[in-house]
């Protein structure tokens, strides 16, 4: 994939954070109107292929983060959209579904959702 200044900034921009970004928020943060909204999705979709960001929707709208090598994923409350991090064991049981269909892994993604002790009053028994 070519790596415009563009891609740079937001690949850069995503390194920084802890917080996962939507594409609206990056395209916010861009420091000149050179990149459009939907340029800034296409490149977000790129990224996520390339195994570089892994995603997380979340009421119609996916924030992004950086799937370092040592990476986490997030839990996200349905009621308050509090995200936590949650440390990675999928890659083991990938590896044995993957050899069982000769399936080569390149990445992995997941996002798991719930309510936060706080919600759960509001939302779980009605
Ligand atoms: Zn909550
Ligand atoms: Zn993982």
């Amino acid at each position: 994939m070519r790596m415009t200044k563009q891609r740079r900034f937001i690949l850069d921009l995503l390194t920084q954070t802890h917080q996962p970004k939507s594409a609206e928020m990056i395209h916010a943060e861009l420091p000149d109107d050179s990149m459009n909204l939907s340029t800034v999705y296409r490149t977000l979709d790129a990224f996520f292929i390339e195994g570089l960001v892994s995603k997380s929707t979340m009421k119609n709208t996916t924030f992004y983060y950086i799937n370092h090598h040592d990476h986490h994923h997030y839990m996200i409350c349905l009621g308050c959209q509090k995200m936590y991090e949650i440390d990675c064991h999928l890659d083991s049981i990938a590896d044995h579904v993957a050899s069982e269909h000769h399936f080569k892994i390149t990445h992995h993604d997941m996002t798991v959702y719930g309510y936060c002790q706080d919600c759960q009053a509001n939302h779980i028994q009605h």
